[in-house]
């Protein structure tokens, strides 16, 4: 096998059944193919009380400016009912051009075609003058925080510096030059308690229903939207996604209501002025006549845009070279590590198709991966030796 074959790799890759926080070899994989190119590797694992020891990866190749770093991960979520696979989710089995398994396009496939990109550039190119990087994470599809967060203030604290990244996750809905993400909405789930008091529903005025309280205040949050959307972002969206009052009797009002929603919100917010507009929604709704609390999850996902500009310009032409599509700049979708990495350089994703990814029977189509992989070095190339 050769290193600067992505299909070779991706198969490997497939093969180590690394369910996070499992690192089954598959970043071991990683640095083997590296330090064979020439890239200075290092292992780093890190630790919180309460979350699994996570491995992470950082490599890197020259020691000049610019510095262009590939970032990714080699965690992959479980495959679920190995049976209900088409092929084992871990062999890497290939059928009819399309390369089956679980992380053949989330992201195992994207990191094959970054490490062969970046080998095939190096190789070809020994003198170049800049930095390649990688930045490999065990910690994505899980807590993700002894993941990318960590490993980037782990660099940074020995003197790194990145200029730009380009995170491999799958970016396109349905073909390779659909999409490229230049940023991402933020998340912010609330929990509401609404408090009433228990009793008979033939005897209303003897009990005080947190159902009705709930209903209010639901409505309000619902009854106008967050904002209009800004120049890269749709309007911010709030989702219900519980309520429950746990009550298995007809005849007795219940006690208490409780709902959960979430946000994904846009640049018009931060999460602590979001959590302000919606406790002044909720106290305008609720008046003197709802009791409730509210409480917010901690959040680590605000959101951000990278402005189009030449780096995004550049991998935008790369893409339109090889796929004869001019590639979307989107914020949709959920978050992702490039919410770290955008507090220290400027970061876009680009990938495989998204299609089946957390599916049964993930999959890649092989031209899919080698055509990446023609993008990414054709972005080395441009990116180190503009003409
Ligand atoms: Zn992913």
């Amino acid at each position: 096998m050769t290193s600067a074959d992505p299909v070779a790799l991706a198969e490997t890759l497939i093969r180590c059944p690394s369910v996070t926080p499992d690192e089954a070899g598959a970043l071991a994989f990683c640095e083997k193919v590296l330090a064979e190119a020439g890239f200075a590797t290092e292992r780093v694992t890190f630790s919180t009380p309460g979350t699994p020891d996570v491995e992470n990866l950082y490599a890197r190749c020259g020691t000049g400016a610019p510095y262009l770093l590939f970032a990714g991960h080699t965690d992959v979520v479980p495959p679920g009912d190995a049976g209900r696979w088409r092929h084992d989710p871990f062999s890497g089995t290939i059928e009819d051009g399309v390369l089956y398994g679980r992380g053949a396009c989330d992201m195992k496939g994207g990191v094959a075609a970054m490490l062969a990109a970046a080998i095939r550039f190096v190789m070809a190119n020994p003198g170049f003058g800049g930095s390649i990087g990688f930045l490999l994470t065990g910690d994505e599809e899980g807590p993700a925080v002894n993941g990318t967060v960590k490993l980037l203030e782990w660099a940074k604290a020995r003197g790194e510096r990145f200029d730009h990244c380009i995170l491999g996750e799958p970016t396109n809905p349905k073909h390779l030059g659909d999409m490229i993400k230049i940023g991402r909405r933020g998340s912010l789930t609330g929990h509401l308690t609404v408090h009433g008091r228990q009793g008979h529903v033939a005897y209303p005025h003897l009990a005080d229903n947190p159902v009705h309280g709930m209903v209010r205040l639901i409505s309000a949050l619902l009854a106008e939207p967050l904002d209009a959307g800004t120049a890269h972002f749709a309007p911010s969206n709030l989702e219900m996604t519980t309520f429950d009052v746990g009550n298995p009797a007809s005849n007795v009002i219940p006690a208490e209501a409780r709902a959960t929603f979430n946000i994904r919100f846009n640049d018009t917010w931060l999460p602590a002025t979001l959590a302000a507009e919606i406790e002044r929604r909720l106290a305008a709704a609720a008046g003197n006549a709802v009791r409730y609390e509210v409480a917010f999850a901690p959040t680590n996902a605000t959101a951000f845009v990278t402005e189009p500009g030449d780096f995004v310009t550049l991998v935008q032409d790369a893409v339109e070279a090889h796929t004869g599509r001019r590639p979307a700049l989107s914020t949709t979708g959920g978050t992702s590590d490039a919410r770290f990495i955008k507090d220290h350089c400027p970061v876009i994703e680009y990938g495989l198709v998204g299609e089946t990814m957390h599916q049964v029977d993930e999959c890649a189509r092989v031209s899919d991966i080698e055509a990446l992989t023609a993008i990414y070095e054709t972005v080395l190339g441009r990116y180190f030796m503009p003409s």
